[in-house]
């Protein structure tokens, strides 16, 4: 079992750096966490089949998370897939995405392949199979935007995750509102902590770090404009905190 960083920068374009997404490789199942602008392109950087995903969650809806869904749903269809493929989707957001694909053209009856829609809660873990289960939290990245009246009637339901994967807990935290969305799941004895660093100070991440102790911090979703601070800030760190973090690039695999 396997992680891979598909992709591991922000949301500005960059020619280092593919939006944020990871692939989560088990046993029977392939789970992809988000698959924003240029998903299908970053699938060949990666050396990936586009079907040997099983399954797809999104944490939010911001484009670099999301909109490259059709565009991979069409390279699956054009690689003559037949396997069903699910997508795993807060309950807020399952007519959304249906309606993208949509309007993307991509009616169910043509694709040859069936989409499954798995609604979720928050705060209720569910189950992939007996290898995967997934707890979703609400946070804060989208609160600010609640504030526009025009728009109430749309979701804002912004995501971080706790994966369980065999024996392993790994915390994804999405992208982020602020320090507190780092201990959403502080008492679950997290192994992995993989956090985005574009909204939240290296300090914070290092002290929610220090509280859940993980065993590896991967740091993600970095601007390129930051990358040189970053490695600045980590290189003055002790070096038994310093070798707990990894800073994630395109490509990067991590056994489980
Ligand atoms: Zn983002």
């Amino acid at each position: 079992m396997e992680l891979t960083f598909i992709g591991t920068g922000s949301g500005r374009a960059s020619l280092k750096r593919e939006h944020s997404s990871i692939l989560i490789s088990s046993k029977k199942f392939n789970l992809l966490v988000d698959a924003g602008d240029g998903i299908s392109k970053a699938f060949l950087k990666a050396g990936i089949d586009f079907n040997s995903v099983d399954g797809i969650i999104f944490s939010h809806l911001h484009p670099d998370h999301y909109t490259g869904l059709a565009a991979l749903i069409v390279q699956m269809k054009m690689y003559n897939r037949t396997e069903p493929l699910t997508i795993f989707v807060h309950e807020e957001l399952v007519n959304v995405i249906k309606n993208f694909l949509v309007n993307s053209y991509l009616f169910p009856e043509r694709l040859g392949f069936k989409i499954n829609y798995e609604p979720f809660t928050i705060k209720k873990s569910f189950t992939v199979n007996d290898e995967i289960e997934i707890l979703a939290d609400q946070n804060s990245h989208l609160t600010e935007l609640t504030e526009y009246e025009n728009y109430s009637n749309i979701s804002f339901a912004c995501l971080s995750f706790l994966f369980k994967v065999g024996e392993n807990k790994i915390h994804y935290t999405g992208d982020v509102g602020g320090r507190d969305d780092l201990y959403l799941f502080k008492d679950m004895k997290t192994d992995i902590f993989i956090t985005e660093t574009t909204h939240i100070s290296l300090d914070d991440i290092l002290n929610a770090a220090e509280k859940i102790n993980p065993s590896k911090i991967i740091l993600t979703h970095i601007t390129e404009e930051d990358e040189s601070k970053l490695n600045f800030d980590l290189n003055q760190l002790p070096e038994i905190v310093r070798k707990k973090i990894i800073i994630a690039s395109d490509g990067l695999k991590i056994k489980l």
